[in-house]
C-alpha cells in the first residue's frame, strides 16, 4: 500500500462560478488560476503523485506552459490515474475535504464524487468530498480564498 496527501489553494477574483471536483458552482466570485483551478483535483493529483513519489502537479503540468492555460482539471486527474496503474496500483479510497466559507459544497459533492470516481476508474463509494470552514478565520474565514487537503490510499492492483 502506498498513502498520499495533498493540498491546494487558490485566491478568489473575477467570476461567476468556482470549479470543484470537475463541477461547476455557481458563485459571486471566480478563482484565479492558470487551469480552471480545480483545489479538490489538485490536491488529489498530489496526493496520488505524492503516493507514487513522483513530485507534484508542478511538475507534472508546469504553469509556465501556454497549453495549461484555462485547462480542465480532470485531464491533470487522469494523468496521475494513468501513472498509478502503470505503477501497479489502484485507488484503495480518497477522502478530500474543501476549505472555505462559501459556495455551499455539500449540494455538489455527490456529482463532484461521481467525477472523481470516473476518472480514477473506482466505486464512488471508495471518494469521500466532505467540506468545512474555518470560522470566519485566516484566509478562507474572510474569503479570500478556497482550499482543498485530500489524502489517498494506494493498493496494488
Ligand atoms: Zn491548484
Amino acid at each position: 500500500m502506498r498513502i498520499g496527501q495533498g493540498f491546494d489553494v487558490h485566491i478568489f477574483g473575477e467570476g461567476d462560478h468556482v470549479v470543484l471536483g470537475g463541477v461547476r458552482v455557481p458563485h459571486s466570485r471566480g478563482v484565479v488560476a492558470h487551469s480552471d483551478g480545480d483545489v479538490v483535483i489538485h490536491a488529489l493529483c498530489d496526493a496520488i503523485f505524492g503516493a507514487l513519489a513522483l513530485g507534484d502537479i508542478g511538475r507534472h503540468f508546469p504553469p509556465s506552459q501556454e497549453q495549461w492555460r484555462n485547462a480542465d482539471s480532470r485531464i491533470f486527474l487522469r494523468h496521475a490515474a494513468r501513472l498509478m496503474r502503470e505503477q501497479g496500483y489502484a485507488l484503495g479510497n480518497a477522502d478530500v475535504t474543501v476549505i472555505c466559507e462559501s459556495p455551499k459544497v455539500g449540494p455538489h459533492a455527490q456529482a463532484m464524487r461521481e467525477v472523481v470516481a470516473e476518472e480514477l476508474g473506482c466505486d464512488v463509494d471508495r471518494i469521500s468530498i466532505k467540506a468545512t470552514t474555518t470560522e470566519k478565520l485566516g484566509f478562507t474565514g474572510r474569503g479570500e480564498g478556497i482550499a482543498a487537503q485530500a489524502c489517498v490510499l494506494l493498493v496494488m492492483a
